[in-house]
């Protein structure tokens, strides 16, 4: 059976040619990049080119790189670091539907004392830039926004984000994690202070990330060790997935500068479409006119998306849910639950992401297949309800 992967949000497969890149630092090159040696003076030359290559993706200086170990500690990093470093100052402000290594920390940060405001955002997932606005207090020590939404692709503006929180002097944090590479990205008129990163989203290996550091962002070190990483994230450097990172990056950017990612936007859409039109229990959950081009979210009414998730693997199409199923209670995501998704909708809510390596013929399966796996379920559905009628 071969594999349809429409979960690229999820993780990405390594390009062979990071693959490539990579190899000979777990091989023959594998000095410690601090070593004056000439292995280690290998690995950190090589370091030094990936962190180009991450820095020239978004638009960043390579001094303004700090590699982590990708994008969760990134954000931690920006978060608790900037706390850290503003002790006088306890309130955060982020938005209702950010990622869980933004959302979850805040949440924890709230039962210790800091003040957090979670902002919400309308149907489709559009942050109240009002709201957010009056939310900014002068106890405020960071603001943290997501760029584009893990679950849906919604972009927030964070141009706009940003002119109102350097107004009030207040920090902005973005994580970037699933903008990066699927939009051209320059840090300097985004006018944020950190933008967190992760390597494996944009088909480098998990376990590297970064974080943009901008210029004035004050920022406390989490870990205590070495002086690797500018003394603001100590640690012996994971150097092969580093330089996997700088390879995908560069890759990337080429991507970004040829087509902009619009061949996936238009396999993106076609998906979206043909769901639609093949489905009459079917709709689009999310604002479409501004969004990642590989994402598409989409409610199936009154079906549950786990059922969904199991029959589409077992016909080999690999999708993702926006809903926490391990916990056998199938609760929307805080996501959805902040969109204010009607609960038929989001608990049949099923998350399409495709990536540079999906192909027409890949789409043109997915419209056979999914089709059949949720016309079943329903009929399925229809049955139980009918037979549990008294
Ligand atoms: N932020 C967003 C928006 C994400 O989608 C993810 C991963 O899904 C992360 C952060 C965490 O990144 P990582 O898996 O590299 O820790």
């Amino acid at each position: 059976m071969s594999v349809i992967y429409l979960d690229n949000n999820s993780t990405t497969r390594v390009a062979p040619e990071v693959v490539d890149a990579m190899e000979p630092y777990w091989r023959e090159q594998f000095g410690n990049p601090s070593s004056l040696h000439l292995l280690g003076q290998a690995a950190r030359h090589a370091i030094e080119v990936a962190r180009e290559h991450v820095a020239a993706l978004i638009g960043a200086t390579p001094r303004e790189i700090i590699f982590t170990s990708g994008g969760t500690e990134a954000d931690n990093l920006a978060i608790l670091g900037t706390l850290a470093a503003h002790p006088t100052k306890r309130r955060v402000v982020t938005t209702a539907v950010e990622h869980p290594a933004v959302h979850s920390l805040c949440e924890r940060l709230a039962t210790q004392g800091y003040r957090v405001t979670f902002v919400g955002v309308d149907q489709i997932g559009r942050l109240n830039l009002d709201e957010f606005a009056a939310s900014l207090t002068d106890d405020t020590a960071i603001a943290s926004v997501m760029y584009a939404n893990n679950e849906t692709g919604v972009l927030f503006p964070i141009q706009d984000i940003a002119t109102i929180c350097n107004a009030r002097g207040i920090p902005l944090h973005v994580d970037a994690v699933q903008a990066a590479g699927k939009l051209p990205m320059d840090v300097k008129s985004l006018g944020a202070k950190l933008l967190s990163l992760s390597a494996h989203k944009i088909h480098a290996p998990k376990g590297a990330g970064a974080l943009f550091v901008g210029r004035g962002a004050r920022l406390r070190s989490r870990q205590v060790g070495g002086h690797q990483e500018r003394d603001i994230r100590p640690g012996t450097e994971n150097v092969a997935a580093i330089v996997g990172f700088g390879e995908a990056a560069r890759l990337a950017k080429q991507r970004l500068a040829s087509d902009g990612m619009a061949s996936v936007a238009m396999m993106r859409d076609r998906l979206e479409r043909g769901l639609c039109d093949r489905v009459a229990f079917a709709y689009v959950l999310g604002d479409q006119s501004h969004r990642t081009p590989n994402t598409t979210s989409i409610g199936f009414e009154a079906l549950e998306a786990e059922a969904i998730l199991v029959a589409l693997s077992e016909r080999g199409v690999c999708a993702s849910s926006g809903s926490a199923c391990s916990s056998g209670s199938l609760e929307p995501s805080h996501v959805l639950k902040a969109m204010g998704v009607p609960q038929p909708l989001a608990h049949g809510a099923i998350r399409f992401s495709l990536s540079v390596e999906t192909t027409d013929e890949e789409i043109d399966d997915a419209l056979r297949i999914v089709p059949e796996v949720v016309h079943r379920l329903a009929s399925l559905t229809a049955k139980r309800d009918y037979a549990a009628r008294p």
